[in-house]
């Protein structure tokens, strides 16, 4: 079940809920306060925004969030 969730959320990643979890792409577990770790652009399209649940969020390098890209600053 939470493969598919996994699966499904980067299918359609201007899909998946902001507000009430993402699944941590770490340990891939869901997680209702997903911390947004890294964001991968794409070409063709929007973008993928990966995020960690707050135990793994410490283990990434913080890389451009959505927002600090259209800051440009
Ligand atoms: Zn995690």
């Amino acid at each position: 079940m939470i493969t598919s969730m996994f699966s499904a959320a980067l299918m359609f990643p201007e899909r998946a809920p902001k507000c009430s979890g993402a699944v941590c792409c770490r340990c891939h577990q869901w997680t209702h306060a997903p911390v947004p770790v890294r964001y991968i652009p794409r070409p063709s399209g929007a973008g993928v925004t990966l995020y960690a649940c707050p135990s793994h969020a410490v283990e990434f390098p913080h890389g451009p969030t959505p927002g600090e890209l259209e800051q440009g600053t």
